[in-house]
């Protein structure tokens, strides 16, 4: 990996074909694409990788069986297409997940009408889902999910999509958008256009949001693909009317011993009928997800008492005797869906992407899905270069990106079989001892076969193969990987993104936070008041993730 200061260098002295704005999976996703391409591409993304909406998805790689009643059918077919190919590139963090979606006596949608949504559902993935549906009865049900209400229950059929881990999966994007040689800074800011005299957009001004730096950025065209900020962003260029049309949604994490389920579990809340999950999740189990109007600061939201009650509310209704209450909670996220504006309820509103060239050259991506991403990413960079092509500046020797077939960084030699267990065995041989099977596991399933270089790593240095919390099984090798190869700057980023102790630890990762800081600091050559600085941070930045409590 480049130092920062390295990175810096190159952003600011070198002429980039293509610079995106975001680094999120659609700016990640166009990266990769790009790069695979051929193309010289520059990405800068404000805070890091990943920090906005795309680390705050209900984390799915699905068509979207609830957009067949909006009859939504390309949107489902390109979604159950690309689930197929995210599969084969991404084995380590794609994986199938079963549905189950109970049909009550009071159900709003009846047995036959979701048996044919199925069919169409199976139909439109060419019959290649993870696996074919099938409906179970009340009986059956009783026993696979025990916990789930049975009054008045009449069976309910069971399908198959994909879960994901979407910071994983756009940071492996843009890692391999890295290896194929392109330019990724985060904490760089995008904070003006820079435009030739003929009016036309060739940059874009940044700023350092580590150490204040200040400089321009060269491309030959520019991609805005900052998801909720796309009108803030455009502002730049154009007094266009706003694309966007914000929503928010809300996940809650509770440990799995108080929801059990062993599938996920698709829920029409009691009260406006919204389509929910309970999601299992390892050792936690996550509802989501609310959908209401935003406005304002994208940066500044956060899960209200409102939003954790609506989804506890779901969760009891279903689950009659689980009984949750606002202790039970562990964790929230909020995100923004960054969906393109149309009149209408928020569930009803297009998850459709659009791409949009202002008469600057701006060229605008917003909308889409983190499912669509790669396509997306192909369909952008095709756009910038058809600008290019007005101006005779596509670049020499460009050609196809194969970012369907080419496996990202962590499924690089994964088993044909997709059988993780053989290479969690091979990260334990590489431990050398030092790696215990439950962390091997997780390596594993989070890194795929760069769990073997972490591994490597712990057995070098005793320090580096200590867990960094106990009963749990991150390790502090971790944090030199993040360091050393994940563009990881801040205890923040580690905390929340690089690892999940935010979200899974009893007490957010809050007892593991100073040693972490520590590391880091020793890395990132951090004196003791940056070290400090760090901690306090993180430390406001759970509070603020806990304020709903006091709603
Ligand atoms: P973001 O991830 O927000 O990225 C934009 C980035 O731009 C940010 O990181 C931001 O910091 C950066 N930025 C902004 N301004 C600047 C600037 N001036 N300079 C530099 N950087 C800047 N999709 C699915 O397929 N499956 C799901 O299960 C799913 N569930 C969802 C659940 C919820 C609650 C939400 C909100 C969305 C869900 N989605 C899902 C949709 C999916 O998550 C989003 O479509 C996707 O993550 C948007 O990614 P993005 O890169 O466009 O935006």
């Amino acid at each position: 990996m480049h130092s920062r200061d390295e990175l810096w260098s190159r952003l600011t002295e070198e002429t980039f074909d293509l610079l995106i704005i975001g680094g999120g999976i659609t700016g990640a996703g166009a990266f990769r694409d790009a790069a695979h391409r051929g193309l010289k591409v520059a990405l800068v993304e404000m805070v890091d990788f990943a920090s906005g909406t795309s680390s705050r998805s209900s984390k799915l790689v699905h068509g979207g069986l609830r957009y067949l009643e909006h009859y939504e059918f390309s949107l489902v077919f390109e979604a159950v297409s690309e689930r197929r190919v995210l599969q084969n590139i991404a084995p380590h963090i794609v994986n199938p997940l079963a549905f189950l979606f109970p049909v009550y006596d009071t159900s709003r949608v009846s047995m036959n009408t979701l048996r044919a949504g199925m069919w169409v559902y199976d139909a439109l993935a060419l019959f290649r889902a993870p696996k074919t549906h099938t409906t179970l009865s009340k009986r059956s049900l009783r026993k696979k999910e025990p916990a789930l209400g049975q009054d008045g229950l009449k069976g309910a059929p069971l399908y198959y999509d994909c879960a994901t881990d979407d910071t994983r999966l756009t940071m492996e994007t843009l890692l391999d958008g890295l290896q194929r040689g392109g330019v990724a800074a985060n904490y760089t800011r995008v904070d003006g256009l820079v435009k030739n005299d003929d009016g036309r957009i060739i940059g874009a001004s940044i700023c350092d949001e580590i150490d204040g730096r200040r400089s321009e950025v060269r491309a030959k065209a520019v991609v805005n693909a900052t998801g909720p900020w796309t009108d803030r962003t455009r502002a730049y260029a154009t007094g266009a009317a706003p694309l966007l049309r914000p929503t928010k949604g809300v996940h809650v994490v509770v440990q799995s011993s108080r929801l059990p389920v062993s599938h996920a579990v698709v829920c029409t809340h009691p009260e406006d009928k919204r389509v929910l999950f309970a999601i299992p999740w390892g050792e936690q189990t996550y509802i989501g997800t609310t959908d209401t109007d935003h406005e304002g600061d994208p940066a500044a939201i956060r899960a209200t008492g409102e939003d954790v009650d609506y989804l506890l509310g779901c969760a009891n209704h279903y689950f009659p005797e689980v009984d949750l209450t606002r202790d039970d909670v562990i964790a929230t996220w909020a995100g923004l869906r960054p969906l393109i504006s149309q009149e209408g309820s928020t569930a009803s509103v297009s998850r459709e992407h659009e791409i949009v060239v202002d008469p600057a050259g701006l060229i605008t991506i917003a909308g889409g899905k983190l499912t669509t991403y790669r396509k997306m990413g192909a369909e952008v960079v095709q756009s910038a270069l058809n600008l290019m092509a007005l101006f005779g500046q596509v670049p020499d020797g460009v050609g196809d990106a194969q970012t369907g077939r080419e496996p990202l960084p962590g499924a690089v030699g994964w088993p044909e079989n997709d059988d993780a267990s053989t290479v969690a065995a091979e990260v334990v041989e590489a431990g050398l001892g030092k790696v215990s099977d439950a962390s091997a596991r997780y390596l594993t399933n989070r890194y795929g076969t760069r769990g073997l270089d972490i591994a490597r790593l712990a057995a070098s240095n005793q320090g580096l193969a200590q867990v960094l919390i106990d009963e749990r099984p991150e390790l502090m090798a971790e944090v030199d990987w993040a360091v050393g190869q994940e563009l990881c700057l801040r205890l923040n980023d580690f905390m929340c993104r690089r690892t999940q102790l935010y979200f899974r630890d009893n007490d957010q990762g809050l007892g593991a936070a100073e040693a972490v800081a520590e590391r880091m600091g020793e890395l990132l050559g951090w004196d003791e008041q940056r070290t400090t600085e760090e901690v306090l941070a993180y430390q406001a930045e759970v509070a603020r993730s806990r304020a709903w409590r006091s709603d």
